[in-house]
Order: C-alpha cells, then sequence, then structure tokens
C-alpha cells in the first residue's frame, strides 16, 4: 500500500464526473487494475496523452487498502501509438483485444509474461497494421494459453500420436481438446489441416512480428481455420461469443 510505481499498459478509459476519468490499465507489477485520474479532462491536465488506450506508460500511483480503484498520481509515456488510432480496423481491433485481456486477466495478478506478450504485439502492429488479423490471432491463442484454455498442439489428447504427422488433419472437439484423424468424432468436431496446426504450434515459438508475417502467406482456407479455432476455445472458455470479434475475422 501507499506510492507504487510500474510500467503499464492502458486498456481503457472512462470519463468520470465533469473532470476525472477512470483508466484500465495492464500494468507489469500488479496486473490489470483500475485507477482515477483526478483533472484528466481538463483541457491542460498533467496527464496530456499518456491515458489513450494501448500507450505504454510509466505510472505512479496511491494505493489504500480495501479501494479497488487506485489513485493516480503520475503517467509519463514511455511509447505512443496515437498514430495507430487514425486506422479504424485496429482501432477496433486494439478494443477486441483489451476485452479479452479483461477477460483472460484477474485482476491484482502479476503476469509479466502477458504484459511483455501485448506489449510486443501492440509493438508488431504499428510496424506493420497490414497485419492486424494475425497479430490479434496471436494474441488469442497466448490469452487462452495463459489461462489455460489451449489444447496440447503436439499430440492427440486420445491415443498421444504426434498431430500433423504424415501431414494428417487434426480435429478440435466440443471439448476444447485435439484429436488424431483416427480418434476423432467428426460431427461436431472442427478440421484443422496440419498446416493450420503447425502455424498454431509455431506461435509457442515465434515473436509476434515474425509470426505475423509467417501467416501471412498462407492461403485464406488456413487463415480461416485459425480463426475458428481460436474463435472455439475463447467461447468454450468464456460460454458466450466474444464482444466484438466479428469485426477482426
Ligand atoms: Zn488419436
Amino acid at each position: 500500500m501507499g506510492v507504487s510505481e510500474t510500467e503499464a499498459i492502458v486498456l481503457r478509459t472512462y470519463k468520470l464526473a465533469e473532470a476525472d476519468k477512470i483508466t484500465v490499465f495492464l500494468s507489469q507489477n500488479s496486473g490489470v487494475m483500475r485507477g482515477v485520474a483526478r483533472g484528466a479532462r481538463r483541457l491542460k491536465s498533467k496527464f496530456g496523452a499518456a491515458l489513450e488506450p494501448f500507450t505504454v506508460i510509466s505510472l505512479s500511483y496511491f494505493e489504500k487498502e480495501g479501494q479497488e480503484l487506485v489513485a493516480i498520481r503520475q503517467a509519463e509515456i514511455l511509447r505512443s501509438y496515437f498514430e495507430l488510432s487514425k486506422n479504424t480496423e485496429i482501432v477496433v481491433a486494439l478494443e477486441y483485444i483489451g476485452g479479452l485481456i479483461l477477460e483472460f486477466t484477474p485482476p491484482h495478478e502479476p503476469n509479466e509474461k502477458i504484459f511483455r506478450m501485448i506489449r510486443a504485439c501492440v509493438e508488431a502492429i504499428a510496424s506493420a497494421p497490414e497485419n492486424i488479423r494475425h497479430i490479434t490471432r496471436y494474441c488469442e491463442v497466448w490469452l487462452l494459453k495463459l489461462a489455460g484454455f489451449l489444447p496440447d498442439l503436439r499430440a492427440c489428447v486420445n491415443c498421444k500420436r504426434p498431430l500433423g504427422e504424415n501431414r494428417e488433419t487434426a480435429y478440435l472437439g466440443t471439448d476444447g481438446a485435439l484429436r488424431c484423424d483416427k480418434c476423432a468424432s467428426y460431427k461436431l468436431d472442427l478440421l484443422l489441416s496440419c498446416e493450420a496446426t503447425a502455424h498454431l504450434r509455431a506461435t509457442q515459438r515465434l515473436a509476434p512480428g515474425d509470426w505475423a508475417r509467417s501467416v501471412s502467406s498462407a492461403s485464406e482456407t488456413v487463415l480461416k481455420e485459425l480463426s475458428q479455432v481460436t474463435q472455439r476455445l475463447i467461447t468454450r472458455a468464456l460460454e458466450r461469443l466474444p464482444r466484438g470479434r466479428v469485426a477482426v475475422e
């Protein structure tokens, strides 16, 4: 409790009363947190553009025992992505990614991996905005993985045979597990080509920008499979369709 400092990524900002804002962050030291920025809506606010979505900031805040909202003392911009705010497709995708982070990350639980992954993803979007669809997929796979909802991508859950052997198709069941050609029950299973399974596995070893580049040469069929598999896994995890996803198909 008391004054703390951390690096943080702004996820959302809401208006509060006449002059203030509530900001939701993904912070390095304390995971997802919410804070009040007093006077942030005034023209000459000390926060300037620091509370814009996906800005990376150095945050100084005051925390009181038993209060969910922290008081934001200072927010200095470490990396601004203001240029991305002109691209509607990217704004929509970032809003969707922000929503997913809030769904999959419990508040006040620091997770260095998620913090670094999201930071790298936003940077990758800034350097290649045309890859927004692929980076969105990458974020989905990693958030599923870190929340424990990504199935084993290497072997059939049933017979343990390595998936993708002899270029055969894998199947994602309604239980969220992957099975080989022989063990799948077919009717309700989602088909995944050998290429799609290989791309999914590659998310675990490639940085977001590199993965997006490797996937950008994939066929529309494979891209659709990747989209369907994350959609099914997220829907299963949330027990409903993810909000705002249609826009980033
Ligand atoms: Zn099997």
